[in-house]
């Protein structure tokens, strides 16, 4: 999980894309960077937050009115500042690039890049292995044709070669800004526009808080092209898309799931179902099991942020009291993302405090987003025990997650997940609560598929959805090979005491 960012504009963008950036700072909190075009690329990267990475100064080094940011949250590289993204190379053009996802056979693509001697990968960034491949395929198309012709057959092949996740924002010199999604559009992406200014971004409240009007989200197998002339100033842009054709290209459509779970802002829409709605919709399916089970509560309390809607919508069906007994220190990164264990335990801690007086001598049912490792969950459970609740059972809002992510997220060793081999009783003894109740994968499902995929044609797709973490169904292809490397880049990077996930 990333975030992206690409601005065409009619004036200096470099404010916007950092504004866009700010609004998307929940997707990654590891790094960030923007590059920006005025006839040279302007860069400016590094690890930290938005806030402390740019100040006035590199800001207004940073012009041009095409530019491309990222947040990121790393999987494949570590954490070292020469993977933050965006990267860029001189030829053929001058592109500059960044994404969103987890490329799955970067090892292999990475040595035939290699191999033919004209590349060179710099960093352990997957990107560099992206823009590597479509820089080849532009060569080899490279032709009399339109710029927009020449960019969709080089993207169209370049979804041959490429597999896993991916959505990406690019800028070629002197032509334009690009976009496109993998053929199966597991990461999300959504343009808008402003008049005559254009902006793609991973999530919808991106372009709410810049202004722009949502357009639509980009297919799965799309690549969308701004083309403008120089000067670039004031230009009229044209807008290339090869829809039609995107529809040949794209698989089956199977966005994230986790997304609406808890990735994403409630306020975005994402492939046009709003996450808030989903998030009630899911609290009222889990509602549902914990009714099947003769659980006795006094209060429901959402483990903030992303469980609060979920939790709001149970206690309503269920008539139980909902209080937020739990306060949250917003200045302290989402536990998801840390680091290490250590850093994980410390942080929840730190992270939240739980309102006594509410809790002391109840029976307590938290409502929670999801259960990695079991850590998190069991520190909770401690910090409202300790807070003199007489009872506590935990309600997750998905189901038991179970099978590696290997498309961007930060869970990629089989090892990791503590339902991997244990049932609903024993994992609640581990955690230390009265009663687990999991979401159903048909209830989760039910809650997010609330309308079909519509192509920009009009053509419309039931939406299914990677589900890969709780099935081990993955909609692309993946080798037990590719797993292993994943797996061992993984435990290399923790071994070697790395900050990289
Ligand atoms: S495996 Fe899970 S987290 Fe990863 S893309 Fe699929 S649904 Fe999302």
């Amino acid at each position: 999980m990333c975030g992206i960012l690409g601005i065409c504009g009619s004036d200096s963008v470099v404010g916007e894309v950092y504004n866009g950036l700010n609004a998307l700072q929940h997707r990654g909190q590891d790094s960030a960077g923007i590059i920006t075009y005025d006839g040279q690329f302007h860069l400016k990267k590094g690890n930290g937050l938005v806030q402390n990475i740019f100040s006035v100064k590199n800001i207004e080094r940073l012009g041009g009115n095409i530019g491309i940011g990222h947040v990121r949250y790393p999987t494949v590289g570590g954490g070292d500042a020469e993977d933050a993204q965006p990267f860029y190379i001189n030829s053929p053009f001058g592109i500059a690039m960044a994404h969103n996802g987890n490329v799955t056979n970067h090892f292999e693509l990475r040595e035939e890049l290699e191999k033919k001697g004209r590349y060179h990968i710099n960093s352990s960034c997957d990107v560099e292995v992206i823009l590597n491949v479509f820089a080849d395929e532009l060569l080899r198309v490279k032709s009399q044709e339109q710029m927009a012709e020449t960019i969709f057959r080089a993207v169209v092949r370049l979804f041959k070669r490429v597999e896993g996740s991916y959505s990406v924002v690019g800028i070629i010199a002197n032509k334009g800004l690009f976009a496109f999604r993998d053929p199966h559009g597991i990461k999300p992406l959504i343009f808008g526009r402003r008049g005559n200014d254009y902006c793609f971004a991973s999530e919808s409240v991106a372009l709410d808080i810049l202004g722009y009007q949502v357009e639509r989200d980009v297919a799965p197998g799309e690549v969308i092209f701004i083309q403008q002339q120089t000067p670039f100033f004031k230009a009229q842009r044209e807008i290339f898309s090869n829809s039609p054709s995107a529809i040949r290209n794209s698989q089956s459509h199977t966005p994230c799931i986790f997304e609406w779970i808890y990735f994403a802002r409630p306020d975005s829409v994402l492939d046009g179902i709003n996450v808030y709605e989903a998030r009630l919709r899911l609290g009222e399916e889990l509602a549902k099991e914990v009714s099947k089970r003769a659980l006795k509560t006094d209060i429901v309390v959402p483990v903030p942020d992303s469980a609060k809607p979920a939790a709001l919508a149970l206690s309503s069906l269920l008539k139980l009291p909902y209080r937020e007994a739990l306060v949250k220190n917003r200045y302290i990164g989402r536990t998801f993302i840390m680091s290490s264990q250590e850093d994980r335990e410390n942080t929840v801690k730190q992270k939240l405090n739980p309102i006594k007086s509410k809790i002391k001598d109840k029976r307590v049912l938290l409502v929670d987003d999801s259960i990695v490792r079991g850590t998190t969950s069991r520190e909770i459970v401690n910090l409202v025990k300790n807070a003199g609740a007489k009872e506590v059972s935990l309600a997750i809002t998905c189901p038991p997650l179970r099978y590696p992510c290997v498309y961007g997220i930060d869970m990629q060793t089989k090892k990791e997940f503590i339902a991997r081999n244990k049932d609903e009783e024993k994992i609640a003894r581990e955690i230390g609560v009265n009663k687990l109740v999991y979401q159903t994968l048909d209830g989760l499902i039910r809650a997010v598929s609330i309308r079909p995929f519509v192509f920009s044609s009009g053509r419309t797709a039931k939406n299914k959805y990677c589900t890969a973490c709780f099935t081990g169904i993955y909609p692309t292809k993946i080798s037990e090979k590719m797993f292993k490397e994943i797996e061992r880049d993984r435990l290399k990077a923790q071994c070697s005491g790395v900050t990289t996930f």
